[in-house]
Parts: C-alpha cells; structure tokens; sequence
C-alpha cells in the first residue's frame, strides 16, 4: 500500500493550492506536500528568495476563491492596485490591461498557505531534495530524493505525484510519457531580477512610479526582450525589476558596445527613476530574506501534455506564465483549482492513469491554455522590434478593442491594419504590419486548434503533430519580420 494518496512535488504557491483543491474535492484523500525549504521559510525559489514582482490579478484570486473556498487577504495582500501600465518606450503610450489587482508579500503568502494547508489535513515534509519519480509498472509510484539535514535517501510512494517543483523540476524528465515535453528552448526563457526597496519620493511622474497602478517600461536598450517594471507596494515602497532574453541582451550589447548584464541592468533602471529617490532594500521582516534575486521564467505556452499515468505538472514547472507578461501566479491559480479537483475525482474513480487524468489537460486549456501558443508568436515578434517599431505601433496600430483584448490576456486582432483609409509610415512600420497580421491570422488557426484539444490521449498525436507543423512553419516565417 502507497505511504499518500498525493504528493506534492514542491510547496510553493501551485504545490500549497493544488493541495487544497484536491482536499477540497476529495476530503478523505491523504496529502503530503514535499519542499526543499526549511520549515521557517516554506516556498523559496531559491537560496536568493521568493523572486517574483508579486502582481496577481484580483480575478484569478476570486477565480481560486470561487473554485476551492480559500481567501487571501492581508498581510500576504500587502497593497491593492488598479490594474498594469504598459509605456511604450516614449512613453508616449500606455496600455492598461489586467484590471484590478493585488501586490503580494511572497515571504508571508507561504506561511500562511502552509498554515490553511495543514488544517485542512495535508501533512509537510521540509528540507527534502526532490531528485526524481518512482516508476513503477509505467506509472509515478512516488518521489525520491535527499534530506538535505541527514543526507539520508528520501523515499515516499504515493497513488499520484503533483510536481509543483517550478521552473527548474527534476521530476518532469523522468515522467514516463512520450507527450510530457521535457524541456523547452532557451528562447523562451526569460532571464529576470527585482529588488523590493523603500525610497523617498522625488519628482512627480506616474510613467516611473504611480501607488495605484504597476508600471512596465517596454524598452529594448533597457530590458532587451522583455521589459523593466515598478510595482508599488506602498506610497514609497516598491518592487522594481526588468527580464531580458539572454541572446538580445547580447545583440543589444554588441549593438550598443556594452557589457550589461541583468544585475547592472537593474541598477541602471533603477538609477533613472527619477520618482524614486535614496532607495534602500527593505529591511522589514517579511521582506528581509527576500529584497533581491534572480530567476528565470519561462514565456511560452504550456506544456503541450501535462498529465502521465500517475503523474501532474503544474505552475512553472509546466511553463505556465503569460507568454507576453510572465505573470505565472494566475494560471497557476487556475490550474491548480483544476488539478486538484481532477486528481481527486481520478482517484476516487480508481484511475489515475494518464485517461484518467486527461481531463486537466482539456479543463486548462478551455480555461486558459487555449490562448498561450498565440501569444507566444506574439510575443516572439515583439522582441524582435526597434524601440521606434514599439513606439509607433503602440501609437497607431491599437484600436481600443485591441487594448480591451490585451487587457484579457488575448491577441488582439490586427486583421485591418494597412486597409484602405490607412497611411503606414515607414518600411519596418509596414513590415510590423505585417507581422502583426501574420500573428494574427496565427493566433486565430492556435486558438481554434486548441479548442479541439483531444478529449483522451487517443487523439493527442496527430493533434500534436498539427501543432508543431503550424508553429514551426509560423516561427521560420516570423524570421522574415525580424530586424
Ligand atoms: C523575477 C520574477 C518576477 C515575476 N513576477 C511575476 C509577477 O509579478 N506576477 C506573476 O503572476 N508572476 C510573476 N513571476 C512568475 C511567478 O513568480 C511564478 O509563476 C510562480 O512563483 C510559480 O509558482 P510555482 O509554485 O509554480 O513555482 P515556485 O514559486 O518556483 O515554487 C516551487 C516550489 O518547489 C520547491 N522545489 C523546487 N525544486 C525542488 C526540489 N527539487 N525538491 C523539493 N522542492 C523543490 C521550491 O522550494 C518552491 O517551494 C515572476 C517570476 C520571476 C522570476
């Protein structure tokens, strides 16, 4: 007989509500979550902190609530927003999407999950390092790994194993599955750091610092495929940050004969900020293990099969974050309502083979995933613009339902541009154009195909093979709009 029902592969924010969700739908179930962290501070990314820019929207929060009845409030809520602020380089645009929203304490957030967690039944091991997945018979039996105080193997079994693990699983690659993709291209990681600091106010200008709405600054001398951001945590607290993609940095160093890296990145985008004066890393104690860090995020869609006989990825480990924003704490919300009510219901039926767990992967997507692999052209494109390609198109080629689908996480629909009536100045505007229809009429065939993910793992080949035939044929023509 298995030691768990469940286990969860790594608490931090995915692993704690996948937890709670599968209690939620399946009460007698018995849960172990397994972390790495030491008990004092559950849910570290890694030894630097919980590095995040800590924005969620209040809609996937309520989306959780709704699903699995667990509410957040303060302190892990630490301050309330409008909503997200996209500048272009010149500033001379802005873009809100996002709406109303949350800034969270990462530090607080898993003290207090772990706390709801354990009184709903689920046990905790800490200071474990998961190292990979019992196998047996072609179905995850179990985890094993080292107690990093002993050094002692480390070895339980389970029905099911939840890998929550986050960007950097080890689990995932010895799923045993032809579907579960096990790595991604180095593209689609985004390389990114922050700094969670107090400061004095200095001038008056909400395109650098605004206590009701989070800022992001496309920019590519300054976040070379990616973007710099300043979110606020307070009249005069703030988490500020940028992510690039490693190979733009480098054309952008080479363009700009420079030897950047993301730390002096950060300090540079710091030192502009002329609404932020004298900042200092916060010392507070919610924040003192975490003021500053690197991580990466990935920026693609999900995975493309996220279930195996006995086996469920979810959060990072299975690249959930928005392809455009990175914002991961969302979809992990989403998906880990889903995942645990569908854990559960497997398991209650006696199947948690890969059939029976299928649905996760059909109730995501319908949810959420149908949108990424779209957005991951979208934002394929973005990166490779000029500054002045970013700053024209968000000045003239954004109609207010494009800025409402953006606001909804959605490719808008750039189908029009260039039609009569409509003066494009410049060759690489006309060439963004063209682009931009080009995603566009992309992103409409992803979502379609995408809405006929198959209903069981009978179908996944061919569509698969369907996927990737459009997305390599899509990625080479892109090439074509590259500067
Ligand atoms: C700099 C930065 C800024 C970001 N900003 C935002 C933002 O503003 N908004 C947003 O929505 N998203 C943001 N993201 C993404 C967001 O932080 C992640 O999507 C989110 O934390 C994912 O949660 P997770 O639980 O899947 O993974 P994680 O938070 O990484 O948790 C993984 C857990 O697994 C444990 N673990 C890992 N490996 C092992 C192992 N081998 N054995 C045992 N335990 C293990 C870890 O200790 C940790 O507790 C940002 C990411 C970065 C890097």
């Amino acid at each position: 007989m298995a030691d768990y029902d469940v286990i969860v592969a790594g608490g931090g924010l995915a692993g704690t509500v996948t937890a709670q969700s599968v209690l939620k739908h399946g009460p007698g179930l018995s849960v172990l979550v397994v972390d790495k962290s030491p008990e004092t501070m559950p849910g570290k990314k890694n030894t630097a902190g919980w590095i995040c820019g800590d924005a969620v929207s209040k809609e996937a929060v309520d989306y959780m609530t709704e699903n699995i009845g667990v509410k957040w409030g303060e302190p892990e809520i630490e301050h309330k927003v409008k909503g997200v602020m996209a500048f272009s380089p010149d500033r001379e645009t802005s873009i809100p999407f996002d709406g109303d929203g949350y800034m969270l304490n990462r530090q607080l957030l898993p003290e207090r999950q772990n706390e709801r967690t354990i009184n709903m039944g689920v046990k905790f091991e800490f200071e474990k390092n998961l190292t990979g997945l019992i196998i047996e018979d072609g179905l995850a039996a179990g985890v094993k790994g080292v107690d990093a105080k002993t050094r002692e193997p480390f070895r339980k079994t389970c029905r099911l194993v939840i890998d929550a693990t986050g960007m950097t699983s080890l689990l995932r690659g010895q799923a045993y599955s032809d579907k579960v993709e096990k790595r991604i291209d180095r593209h689609d990681i985004e390389s990114t750091g922050r700094y969670i600091m107090y400061f004095e106010p200095g001038i008056h200008d909400t395109t650098e610092f605004d206590p009701d709405y989070c800022i992001i600054h496309l920019d590519q001398d300054i976040a070379p495929g990616g973007y710099g951001w300043v979110f606020p945590k307070g009249d005069k607290k703030v988490n500020i940050g940028l992510g690039v993609e490693k190979s733009l940095l480098e054309s952008r160093n080479a363009r700009m004969n420079k030897k950047d890296t993301v730390n002096t990145l950060m300090d540079e985008y710091l030192a502009r900020n002329k609404a932020i004066e004298n900042p200092r890393l916060s010392e507070d104690g919610v924040d003192k293990n975490n003021a500053t860090g690197i991580f990466q995020v990935s920026v693609r869609r999900q995975n493309d099969c996220m279930v195996a006989g006995g086996y469920i990825l979810v959060g990072d480990s299975a690249w959930m974050p928005k392809p455009l924003d990175a914002g991961g704490i969302g979809p992990a919300l989403v998906a880990g309502s889903i995942a645990g009510r569908c854990a559960a219901e497997a398991l209650e039926a006696n199947d948690p083979s890969e059939a029976g767990l299928w649905k996760y992967n059909k109730e995501f997507i319908n949810e959420y995933g149908y949108k990424t692999a779209g957005l991951e052209l979208f934002r394929r494109l973005i990166q490779t613009l000029t500054n002045e390609q970013i700053n024209y198109g968000m000045k003239h080629f954004l109609g207010n339902l494009d800025v409402e689908s953006i606001s909804k996480g959605e490719h808008p629909d750039f189908g029009g541009l260039g039609k009569i009536g409509m003066i494009i100045r410049g060759a690489l505007n006309k060439r963004l154009a063209d682009g931009l229809r080009f995603t566009t009429k992309q992103n409409k065939w992803l979502v379609e195909h995408y809405r006929s993910y198959p209903e069981s793992p009978g179908g996944f080949a061919e569509w698969n093979k369907e996927l990737h035939r459009v997305l390599d044929e899509s990625n080479a023509r892109l090439e074509q709009f590259a500067n």
